[in-house]
Parts: C-alpha cells; structure tokens; sequence
C-alpha cells in the first residue's frame, strides 16, 4: 500500500491521481531507455560527417592545419542532425567520423603523391614536425570522445525542454462543482463535450 505525498490518504493500486485530494501520485523515476538507432544509420553519419570534415579541411589555404577542429565539429554536427540520443552511438558515430575523414584526407594526398611519383621528402621539404603535431596524433581518439560528449549533452539539453511541454498537457484542472470539488484531465474535458 502506498500513500499520497501530498495528504497521506491510502492509494488504491494503479492510482494516478489521489482520491482525496486530487494530487498526482508521484512515481518511482523509470529510467529513460532511449531508442536505439540503427547500424545503417551511424554509418551514414559517419561517412557524411566525414565528407563534411574534409569540405571544412580544404577551405583552408593546404599551409594552415587545423588539425582536429574539422572532425570535431562535424562530429558534433552530426550527433546532433541525426538526433542519436544514446551516448555509445555518439561515441561511435564521433569515431567513424574521425576515421573515415583521415581515410579520404590520407587517400587523396598520399594517392596524388603515389600517381604523380613525387617522393615523401620532396613533398615536405623537410617539414619538421612540431609538438603540435605529435599531439594530434596521440590526443586524437580522445578528441572525438570529448566531440561524442558535447554532442550528446547539447542533443539531451534541447530534448529536455520538449519533455517539459508535453508534461504540461497532463496538468489537471480543478473546477468547482456542485457536488464539490471536481478533478479532471484536459483529455476528460474533452471526452465529456464529444
Ligand atoms: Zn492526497
């Protein structure tokens, strides 16, 4: 037997609203299973966010790196159009991206090397890496994780607000009556004109 927060009367089971006076039972939180998306989907977001990251990296003079910045925001982009609300499907989708953008990126410069037979020191001129550089390539993984992260908060933070608005049409109205005081839904209200 469970009783109101509000009054303390006895609930009968399955109870949504309190007999006595006309709270709303209070449920224990279920937790918030979010629908999973499918395989298809995160590889097309992969791939597109992927595409997207090699249009950001070629709008840059080829001297400028940016390094990570591409891939990032267009995980982030992505996460957040294809609405993935599930924290390991961001992760993955964050990863594809950064994958399959080195990919295109590796492909298309290493393959004009290899077509127009130009050596690695002859395409460098004896580029010394910088600690930049080296930094990239270690922190990259953990680059797209922390994408996946901020993607993922900034989808739940805008989903919030419309779980908010769909929890105010389940407000009840309390109307005075002759008989005493009335409790109803909007969604009673309606069934009683019909
Ligand atoms: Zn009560």
């Amino acid at each position: 037997m469970s009783y109101c927060s509000n009054c303390g009367f006895p609930l009968p089971e399955g109870a949504e609203y309190c007999p006595n006076c006309g709270a709303r039972v209070k449920k224990a939180p279920t937790f918030q299973q979010y629908p999973s998306a499918s395989l298809g989907k995160i590889i097309q977001a992969g791939v597109l966010g992927a595409f997207i990251s090699v249009m950001l990296s070629s709008l840059t003079s080829p001297e400028v790196q940016l390094y990570f910045i591409p891939s990032f925001i267009s995980s982030i982009l992505m996460i957040f159009l294809f609405r993935v609300k599930r924290l390991e499907e961001a992760v993955t989708i964050a990863f594809s991206v950064y994958l399959f953008a080195d990919a295109i990126l590796g492909g298309m410069i290493f393959g004009s090397l290899y077509i127009e037979n130009i050596s690695l020191s002859e395409a460098y001129r004896g580029y010394m890496l910088t600690f930049l550089d080296i930094a990239t390539i270690v922190f990259n993984p953990v680059s797209a994780l922390i994408a996946a992260y901020l993607g993922n908060k900034l989808l739940k933070s805008v989903g919030v607000k419309s779980e908010k608005q769909e929890k105010t049409d389940y407000r009840f109205k309390k109307e005075k009556e002759p008989g005493g005081v009335i409790y109803r839904t909007p969604i009673d209200q309606q069934a009683h004109k019909v």
